[in-house]
């Protein structure tokens, strides 16, 4: 078995979408990235990346390669996924936290896992917190969002 960890953080800007775990969340603001900047689905990808020991996010998808411009990234996370199947692992366990102090993330849990579960990741096997930051720091001020993942892969 191999454990994995993730962090991933993205700015709040104007005239972005907020895109997390591949749902569009209605908010007055989104969040700013190379790509999509879903930080969920980045601190997923790099979770899973860790346990296989093959470095990070951005070794496999540089933010200086225009070919990831806007990436889609339930699209990268679906592509580590197969590396995950190519080194003879699968995914028993994913999961993860989210911390924004606004919008409120829990109503959209449920989708968010339905969605991730269009990359590979069956809906029983990850979990999704959301919390706030009591106010406190970059993302108490609403200045950007968080999230963390861990991940199980097992040997098949
Ligand atoms: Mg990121």
């Amino acid at each position: 078995m191999r454990i994995g960890f993730g962090y991933d953080s993205h700015r709040l800007a104007e005239g972005r979408r907020l895109i997390i775990g591949g749902v569009q969340i209605p908010f007055e603001k989104g969040l700013a990235g190379h790509s999509d900047a879903d930080v969920l689905c980045h601190a997923i990808t790099d979770a899973i990346i860790g346990a296989l020991g093959l470095g990070d996010i951005g070794k496999h998808f540089p933010d200086s390669d225009p070919q990831w411009k806007d990436a889609v990234s339930t699209e990268l996370l679906k592509y580590i996924l197969e590396l995950v199947r190519m080194n003879g692992y699968s995914v028993a366990w994913v999961d993860t936290t989210i911390i924004a102090e606004r919008p409120k993330i829990a109503p959209f849990i449920d989708a968010i896992r339905e969605s991730l579960s269009g990359t590979g990741i069956p809906p029983g096997n990850i979990n999704i917190k959301a919390k706030t930051n009591e106010g406190m720091g970059f993302i108490g001020r609403g200045e950007g969002i968080a999230a963390y993942a861990v991940c199980l892969l097992e040997k098949i």
